[in-house]
C-alpha cells in the first residue's frame, strides 16, 4: 500500500544526516509513484514532488530529526496547501440561499442533498427545503422524500412535471412562502457527461441563480473523477466540490488532482451512507490521509524529544557524586542544539509558534560557551576546580573570548553544579528549601 511505499522511500533517507540532492531526488521518485497509485494525476504529482524537492534542499537538517521525518512533515504541509490550505466555508448568508447540486449518476447527489440539509439544520441553525429536481427517475423523488423524512426536512416535489427548471423555480417560491432560508436543489445525473444533461443543468443555473453550485463526485472513480470535474466546471463554473465515498480506506488522491485541475475548493466529504456521514473538508487532514499516516507533527516532535535514556541515568550518577564536569556540560549543550533550531523547537510548544513568528531567535547563543569549553584541555574539563588564573587567560586567548567571559562561564558552571548537587540529594534539597522564604 501507499504507506509501505512511503516507508521504502524514507528508507533511502534513513541514517543520512542531511537532505542532499541525491537522496531527495530518489525519494521524490518514490513519492511520485506512490501518489500516482493514490489516483493523483501525473502533472499534479510531478509539480508537487518538484516543489517539495526544491523546498527540502533549502531545509536546515539537524541530526536528531531524521531527514525522512522532516520531509514527511514538509510533504504534509505542502499537500495541504495544494488542496487549498484552509477550510472553505459554504456561502449561506443570502435569504433564501440557493444551492444547486450537480454530478453524474450514482455520484451521491441525492444522498449528499439530504446530508447537507441535515448539516444546515443541526449545525448551522438553518431551515432548509429540499427540491426534487431529478425528473427522470420517480425512484429518485421517493429517495429524497425518505431522506427528508429521516432528518425532518420538508421536500418539494412535483410528480406531474418533467421540467427541472420549473420545479426548481416553484421550489424556491415555496421556500419563500414558508420562510425556509436554504433551498437545496437535487438534480438528475447521467451515466456519462452528455450535452443534454449539461444543457439542462446550465438552464437550471441560469434561472435559479444559485449562491453555491456544488459538484458531487465519487472519489472511488479515481482519474475519471478529475475528467468529470473538468467537464462540469467548464460548463457550470461551480463553486465547490463534494467528494463522496471517502469512507473506509478509500484513497483521497482524487482530492488533490481535482483541486489542482479545476482550482475550486473541496467543501465537504461524504464518509458513509448515513445522513450524519458528512465532514467539512480539512486540507491538512486529507494530506495526512493521502500520505497514509496519522499525526505527522507528533511524529516529528517525538523524534525531537528523544533523549538517550542511558546517558541521562549516567548523568544523574555523576551529578550525585559531584562529578558533573565540562564534558557533560558540552554534551548537554549539544543535546539541546541537536533537537533543532531554537525557533522551530519553541514553535512546537502550543501557542508559542504564532507569538514568536516575527521574533529573531539567536541560534548561536551557545557558540562562545562551546568555544571556551573546547579550548580547555581534557584534564581541565574533567577537573573544573583546577582552572586557575593562568589557565583562564590561556583559555580566553584560545577561544577568542576574554577573561571576563571565561570567568563568567566558570562561575555559572559552579553555581549550576551546586544547585544540581542539592537537588540530587533529597536531604540537602529539603535543607535548602527550608532556608527559603
Ligand atoms: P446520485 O445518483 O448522485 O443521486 O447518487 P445517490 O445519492 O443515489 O447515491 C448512490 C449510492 O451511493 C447510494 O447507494 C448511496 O447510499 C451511496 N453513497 C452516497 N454517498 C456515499 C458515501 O459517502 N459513502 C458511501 N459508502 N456510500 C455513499
Ligand atoms: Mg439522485
Amino acid at each position: 500500500n501507499l504507506q509501505d511505499k512511503l516507508d521504502r522511500a524514507f528508507k533511502v533517507l534513513k541514517g543520512q544526516g542531511s537532505i542532499t540532492e541525491i537522496n531527495v531526488a530518489e525519494t521524490m521518485k518514490e513519492i511520485r509513484k506512490a501518489l500516482l497509485d493514490a489516483d493523483v494525476n501525473y502533472k499534479t504529482a510531478k509539480a508537487f514532488t518538484d516543489d517539495v524537492k526544491e523546498k527540502a534542499l533549502g531545509l536546515n537538517v539537524l541530526t536528531s530529526i531524521s531527514p525522512g521525518q522532516l520531509l514527511t512533515k514538509l510533504m504534509n504541509d505542502e499537500l495541504a496547501v495544494l488542496m487549498g490550505g484552509t477550510v472553505e466555508e459554504l456561502n449561506i448568508s443570502a435569504n433564501p440561499t440557493i444551492i444547486l447540486i450537480a454530478g453524474l449518476n450514482g455520484a451521491g447527489k441525492t444522498t449528499f442533498s439530504g446530508k447537507l440539509a441535515n448539516y444546515l439544520l443541526t449545525k448551522k441553525n438553518k431551515k432548509p427545503l429540499l427540491v426534487a429536481g431529478d425528473v427522470y427517475r420517480p425512484a429518485a423523488i421517493d429517495q429524497l422524500e425518505v431522506l427528508g423524512g429521516q432528518i425532518g426536512v420538508p421536500v418539494y416535489t412535483d410528480r406531474t412535471s418533467k421540467d427541472p427548471v420549473a420545479i426548481a423555480m416553484a421550489g424556491i417560491a415555496e421556500a419563500k412562502k414558508n420562510g425556509q432560508n436554504v433551498v437545496i436543489i437535487d438534480t438528475a445525473g447521467r451515466l456519462a457527461i452528455d450535452e443534454g444533461l449539461m444543457k439542462e443543468i446550465a438552464e437550471v443555473k441560469a434561472q435559479t441563480k444559485p449562491h453555491e453550485i456544488l459538484f458531487v463526485v465519487d472519489s472511488m472513480t479515481g482519474q475519471d473523477a478529475v475528467n468529470t470535474a473538468k467537464a462540469f466546471n467548464d460548463r457550470l463554473d461551480f463553486s465547490g466540490v463534494v467528494l463522496t465515498k471517502l469512507d473506509g480506506d478509500t484513497r483521497g488522491g482524487a482530492a488533490l488532482s481535482i483541486k489542482s485541475v479545476v482550482n475550486k475548493p473541496i467543501k465537504f466529504i461524504g464518509t458513509g451512507e448515513k445522513m450524519e456521514a458528512l465532514d467539512v473538508f480539512y486540507p491538512d487532514r486529507m494530506a495526512s490521509r493521502i500520505l497514509g499516516m496519522g499525526d505527522v507533527v507528533s511524529l516529528v516532535e517525538r523524534a525531537q524529544m528523544q533523549f538517550d535514556e542511558k546517558e541521562a541515568a549516567e548523568l544523574q550518577k555523576k551529578i550525585r557524586k559531584n562529578k558533573f564536569d565540562f564534558n557533560d556540560f558540552l554534551s548537554q549543550i549539544q543535546q539541546i542544539k541537536k533537537m533543532g533550531n531554537m525557533k522551530d523547537l519553541m514553535g512546537m510548544i502550543p501557542g508559542v509558534g504564532k507569538a514568536i513568528k516575527d521574533v529573531e531567535i539567536d541560534d548561536n547563543a551557545f557558540t562562545p560557551i562551546e568555544s571556551i569549553i573546547r579550548s580547555m584541555t581534557p584534564y581541565e574539563r574533567e577537573n573544573p576546580d583546577s582552572i586557575n588564573q593562568s589557565r583562564r587567560s590561556r583559555i580566553a586567548n584560545g577561544s577568542g573570548t576574554n577573561i571576563a567571559e571565561v570567568n563568567k562561564l566558570i562561575k555559572q558552571f559552579e553555581d549550576m553544579r551546586k544547585v544540581m548537587k542539592q537537588f540530587s540529594n533529597p536531604a540537602a534539597a529539603a535543607k535548602m528549601m527550608k532556608g527559603m522564604p
